[in-house]
């Protein structure tokens, strides 16, 4: 299986190099040059297995230049109960009838993320042995919050990797700062920004494809690679998860294999709503596809018109890893939709660049809108949401899972539409302590973030995840902040050069 670049469809590398290299020269996304076929049988064979095994098969059939004992090997050492407290990976809960939360936080970050970040390391050192022999990577990370931390986690003293962090200054929970700030291991580095989640991101993009920046690395024989959701070797492993929930229900007798289902994900840059739509590709039974955003709702307005424009007002909301007004992944979409036109990808992403915005043809708006449906909540609606579905089935969601519930049942509202659906669940609610108390109580407490988490502890009695609690007597190691303008210069001095 090769891949190719959403603005060059001749191009040809393998799995291993489009993860090593993240993005591809000319600015376009690596794709599959097809995606592999997963039969019902195979799903009906899944159902029977673990998460690792399930893994196991989906991931070969993408990466095929990773030999069967390097996939294992990945695998086994990132999706382990130690680190995702049972060797269920990703729970499903019972929310209410024919409606179930895909629980992808049972990580070490208690975010979704995890799901990624503890394999991709993993799989970016197996595929810079194989294509980048003795060169350190170096990973860039720009963040709404959660991917920085799941990312310094997964490649903390990873041997030749070294890893640099960017986040929005005021655009992360105190949760999310204070686990960056604090971050352990030697080769990694954390820095804030003045500014956006989408300036952080542009700074990272502009630092990968900066010929100066490669050869200053090249120099001292390392090369940039990245941990962002463009890197392909992040969005695959997010394939398994809904195949492996479809498998459960299918084991639970929820569903009869075969069965359409409905996928509700939380979304921000379209990468793990693109790895549903991935796996519906390869044969999984997925009828519509609900792309639910809070109030940087420019996906919801580009479902329904087909001209995604960012050139809006920017909002920090409660759930801020949503807080994004570009979706890099929505290219992978796009290049599909467009029956895989590189020079129409690499026109529109151009204008949005120049101009920011674009408008796509009849063609592949009707085509978007056939299996996708955008809906959009204000954190107002967030919160009571959260609050009526804990008064009502006891089950505490995250600010950004709330979204999904709510606009979901406005979804189902307006549809009537009953097909049994999944809800990507991306968070832990502690992530956001101050933000679900509010929602429960009206007000945020006047105590401090641990206080909150004792206090939401008690009112819900989830348990509290052990590395959250962990955080308390941890000192600040990062506390930097720099303009965006200066990220290049901040790179090459956290690399000590
Ligand atoms: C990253 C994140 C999202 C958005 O996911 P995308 O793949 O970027 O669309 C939603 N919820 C949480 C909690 C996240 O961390």
């Amino acid at each position: 299986m090769n891949y190719k670049s959403t603005r060059n469809s001749s191009l040809q590398v393998t799995a291993a190099q489009a993860i090593a290299q993240g993005i591809s020269a000319e600015g376009g996304l690596f794709v599959p040059e097809t995606l592999p076929e997963i039969t019902q049988d195979d799903l009906r064979m899944l159902a029977d297995k673990s998460y690792v095994e399930r893994a196991k098969f989906v991931l070969g059939k993408f990466l095929t230049d990773f030999t069967e004992e390097e996939l294992a090997n990945c695998v086994e050492s990132a999706y382990t109960a130690d680190k995702f407290g049972s060797d269920d990976i990703a729970q499903l809960a019972h929310l209410y009838d024919g409606t179930y939360m895909l629980e992808l936080w049972h990580g070490p970050t208690c975010a979704f993320k995890d799901m990624a970040l503890q394999l991709l390391p993993h799989l970016l050192t197996v595929s810079a042995g194989k294509t980048a022999q003795g060169k350190e990577m170096v990973i860039l990370v720009a963040t709404s919050g959660d991917t920085g931390k799941a990312a310094l986690e997964g490649f903390k003293d990873v041997p030749g990797t070294k890893i640099l962090v960017f986040y929005p200054e005021d655009g992360v929970s105190n949760m999310q700062k204070r686990q960056m700030t604090t971050q352990e291991g030697k080769n990694v580095g954390v820095c804030a920004i003045k500014g956006n989640f989408d300036d952080a991101q542009n700074g990272v993009k502009a630092i990968f494809t900066s010929p100066e920046m490669a050869e200053k690395l090249a120099e001292k024989n390392r090369m940039f690679s990245s941990a962002n959701s463009i890197n392909w070797g992040r969005l695959v492993p997010q394939i398994v998860y809904y195949i492996s929930a479809y498998c459960e229900l299918v084991k639970a007798e929820e569903i009869q294999c075969g069965d359409p289902i409905n996928v509700v994900v939380p979304t921000g840059n379209f990468g793990n709503i693109l790895a549903a739509y991935y796996a519906k590709g390869m044969g999984l039974p997925v009828k519509t596809f609900i792309c639910a955003s809070n109030a940087n709702k420019v996906l919801t307005d580009f479902i329904n018109t087909g001209t995604y424009d960012k050139n809006r007002a920017f909002h920090t909301t409660i759930s801020p890893s949503m807080d994004i007004l570009i979706s890099s992944n929505l290219e992978r979409l796009l290049y599909a939709l467009s029956g895989e036109d590189d020079k129409q990808i690499a026109d529109w992403f151009g204008q949005l660049k120049s101009q920011g915005t674009y408008t796509v043809s009849e063609d592949v708006k009707q085509k978007l809108q056939a299996e996708f449906v955008g809906g959009y909540c204000d954190d107002c609606a967030t919160k009571a949401t959260i609050k009526a579905v804990f008064d009502k089935y006891s089950y505490l969601c995250d600010t950004h899972t709330a979204v999904a519930v709510k606009v979901y049942e406005d979804y189902k509202k307006k549809t009537g539409d009953t097909t049994k659906a999944l809800i990507a669940s991306t968070a832990s609610p502690y992530k956001f302590t101050g933000a679900v108390l509010e929602a429960l109580c009206g007000e945020v407490p006047q105590m401090d973030d641990f206080a909150q988490v004792q206090k939401l502890h008690e009112m819900s009695g989830l348990p509290i995840p052990t590395a959250l609690a962990e955080l308390k007597n941890k000192s600040v190691r990062f506390a930097g902040c720099i303009e965006a303008g200066q990220m290049p210069e901040t790179v090459l001095s956290l690399l000590g050069e």
